[in-house]
């Protein structure tokens, strides 16, 4: 079959292939220079109380304006990222500007209550880590509860021991940790209660099948139910109808987060929305 396809298919196909090896370098060499050239630019996306409708606070979220390809996703570049080691780095910058960038909101007279910001493991490893953001905090004078740090189930499931001090040591001082996607892995319940957390973000493939999978409405039940027991809050991801909403208030869960309530946008358009 192969065979028969002839000599300019195979030379397509080698081109092809050519390119795409090319291309993948090309974006790693971006990439390494993205944030001296500051390309890296930070969305911000409301978390709401669903009872009152109020700004609980937003969640930072990373974009890379490149040159060429323009305003990229982190599904694009965060494993690429990762992989070649600079995730450490550009997360550290992530986290200073999302902080300058609630100390500013401040000063414009928006009280912006939470910034969420992701993390990856590669930070929570990092050597004196909750030194380094309590430095942040104090640079910006934002109390801990200002800041709400989120990291992954799986991130959780690897029992990294560095990792897990720091994040005790966050959460002694006073900043929150929440638990992103929660639900898509396999967190043992057994370990669950002991660990150092204040809120699970129901993953958003659960919350999209509301009203059309009972499964996944039984998983959210769940999680809602498992949040009540251990204290936790719990916010509902990705919340894009209003029937989400009224099954997710019944259940009780209290916050939530989508397309609904707002993409994420730039500081800006958080200011002209929720400033006066
Ligand atoms: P995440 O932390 O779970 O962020 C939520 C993602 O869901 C965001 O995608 C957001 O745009 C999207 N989303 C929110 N509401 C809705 C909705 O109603 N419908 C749909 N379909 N999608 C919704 P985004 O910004 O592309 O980020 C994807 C992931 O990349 C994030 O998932 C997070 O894991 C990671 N990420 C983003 N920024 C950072 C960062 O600064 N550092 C790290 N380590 N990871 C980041
Ligand atoms: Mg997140
Ligand atoms: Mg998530
Ligand atoms: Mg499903």
């Amino acid at each position: 079959e192969a065979k028969s396809r002839g000599r300019n298919d195979f030379q397509f196909f080698h081109a092809d292939m050519a390119g795409g090896v090319v291309a993948q370098l090309e974006l790693v060499h971006a990439l390494r220079g993205a944030l001296r050239r500051h390309e890296f630019v930070l969305y911000f996306q409301p978390q709401i109380d669903l009872g009152s409708g109020r700004l609980l606070g937003v969640e930072a979220l990373l974009r890379w304006h490149h040159s060429r390809q323009g305003l990229l996703p982190p599904a694009r570049f965060i494993a690429l990222a990762e992989e070649i080691g600079v995730l450490g780095e550009v997360g550290d910058w992530v986290l200073e500007t999302a902080c300058a960038q609630l100390a500013a909101w401040r000063n414009s007279g928006l009280e912006v209550p939470r910034m969420a910001v992701n993390l990856v493991l590669q930070q929570l490893e990092q050597e004196h880590f909750v030194e380094r953001v309590e430095r942040v905090l104090q640079r910006y004078q934002l109390s801990p509860g200002a800041l709400q740090l989120e990291v992954t189930e799986a991130m959780l499931m690897r029992q990294a021991e560095r990792a897990l001090a720091h994040l005790h040591g966050l959460r002694a001082l006073g900043v929150g940790i929440a638990v992103d996607d929660f639900g898509t892995g396999y967190s043992s319940l057994g370990r669950i209660h002991r660990l150092p957390i204040d809120q699970l973000k129901i993953d958003r493939s659960f919350v999209g099948d509301i009203g059309h999978d009972s499964a996944d409405e039984t998983t959210v039940r769940s999680i809602i139910g498992l949040g009540k027991t251990l204290g936790l809050e719990v916010l509902a991801e990705g919340i894009e109808c209003d029937d989400q909403v009224l099954f997710l208030a019944r259940e009780g869960c209290q916050a939530g987060q989508g397309f609904l309530y707002g993409r994420p946008v730039s500081a800006r358009e958080i200011l002209e929305t929720y400033g006066r």
